[in-house]
């Protein structure tokens, strides 16, 4: 164990463990302890920790070539971008290394988009509770007050509504004038995992293009199998303009990417956008990988079924619980709500059930467990999130206090 004290900034209020070594759902400490993993890194090891073929293709193309920079062609990013092209339907990639540069790039194809259009403040509409990133103009984009408080001035440009609710963005339609986008996700991971109904987003499709607007999807969290289907806008069947993917497509190497269509693939043209390390050999070959996986495992499909596995387990076992006021989700993306803060759960959830798990919006726990997870994984979920909120194990009114993490 290292000292408490360090030389990181302050930016995490971290758990006092720390893993070594990891296999598929399964984490172990620096003392052998063994975990289950619910929480993939935060939707980013969707195939699980030390996948031997995503291990594989590191150690080959470590080998190899690890960076040339983007002055020469790349094989592996070619490939990579025609592979996620064939998947969404999109027609261009722009790769990066990570969400927050992904949806800088779709910000600046929006931006793009409105002087194309002759519009000189061109504006993009986004979501209360909405999550987009931590640099200057993703935090804009994102919803949420406590976050951007103290790094004002945020960047203008953002029209922000109420999430799911059509109505609020025809209104903005018929009162600003200066829109050219709309950025959101399917569903908001950090938000408290709610998900946008499908008759929304075919009717927000209607409205972008009686309007010219782009139709940006934030699939960071949501895309590549985590909700039941590759990507989140499928329950739906719409095609948005752009998509945005990071967090699971290298299963833990870095790389994101902001994929277009229509004219949207057409606005960028050389010297206007850029990345020094984006889609280098390494991270293309480990995501091609990723993505061969995904599909030659039925990974979408598993998440489909593990996600109504998990969630009804989690409903059987917590159905009369006094303080869980929701279970929802879609896949396994899935939210329980509590009636009360309860951020102390995460440090419980490790030291008395070995289990990770995560807490957003303070009172809602998170779930995101691996795609790979087997049944009696996804089961054995269910029962620690059961032994640690049941009450009389520990009393419920201790839920909250920090005091029960001692
Ligand atoms: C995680 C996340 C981001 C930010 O990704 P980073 O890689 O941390 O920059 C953006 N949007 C959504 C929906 C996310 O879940």
């Amino acid at each position: 164990m290292h000292a408490v004290t360090s030389h990181l900034m302050e930016v995490y209020a971290r758990e006092p463990v720390s893993f070594v070594r990891g296999c598929g759902a399964r984490l172990w400490d620096e003392q052998g302890v063994e975990y289950l993993d619910a929480i993939a890194g935060v939707a980013v090891t969707s195939l699980g920790h030390a996948h031997p073929d995503i291990t594989d293709a590191i150690v080959q193309q470590a080998g190899r070539l690890l960076h040339t920079s983007n002055v020469f062609r790349i094989d592996w990013q070619e490939q990579l971008g025609e592979r996620l092209c064939l998947l969404t339907g999109m027609q261009k990639a722009f790769f990066c290394n990570s969400g927050a540069e992904a949806n800088e790039t779709a910000l600046k194809l929006a931006r793009l988009h409105g002087h194309r259009r002759q519009i000189s403040v061109p504006k993009v509409v986004v979501m209360e509770n909405g999550f987009h990133g931590r640099t200057i103009a993703t935090l804009s984009a994102t919803g949420n007050p406590s976050g951007q408080r103290g790094f004002e001035p945020l960047l203008p440009g953002f029209l922000r509504v109420t999430y799911n609710d059509i109505e609020a963005v025809r209104k903005v339609a018929e009162c600003e004038p200066d829109v050219v986008a709309v950025l959101l996700e399917p569903v908001q991971g950090e938000g408290g995992v709610r998900a946008l109904s499908p008759h929304y987003l075919r009717e927000l499709r209607a409205l972008c293009d009686q309007r010219g607007w782009l139709l940006m999807l934030d699939e960071i969290q949501t895309g590549l199998g985590r909700t039941g289907t590759w990507f989140g806008y499928q329950h739906a069947g719409v095609a948005p303009d752009v998509v945005t993917l990071a967090k699971a497509l290298g299963n833990g190497v870095p790389i994101g990417a902001c994929l277009a269509r229509g004219t949207a693939a057409e606005l960028f043209s050389p010297g206007q956008h850029g990345s020094t390390f984006g889609g280098n050999p390494l991270a293309c070959r480990v995501a091609c990988k990723v993505l061969e996986v995904i599909a030659r495992d039925h990974l979408p499909e598993r998440a489909a079924e593990l996600g109504v596995r998990l969630r009804s387990g989690l409903e059987r076992a917590l159905c009369d619980h006094p303080h869980v006021i929701a279970i929802r989700g879609q896949g396994l993306m899935v939210g329980i709500e509590l009636d009360q803060p309860c951020k102390a759960l995460v440090g419980r959830a490790l030291e008395e059930q070995r289990l990770l798990i995560t807490v957003t919006r303070d009172s809602i726990i998170r779930l995101l467990p691996p795609l790979i997870c087997d049944d009696r994984q996804i089961d054995d979920i269910v029962d620690r999130v059961d032994r640690l909120l049941t009450p009389g194990v520990d009393s419920p009114a201790t839920l909250a206090t920090e005091e029960a993490r001692l």
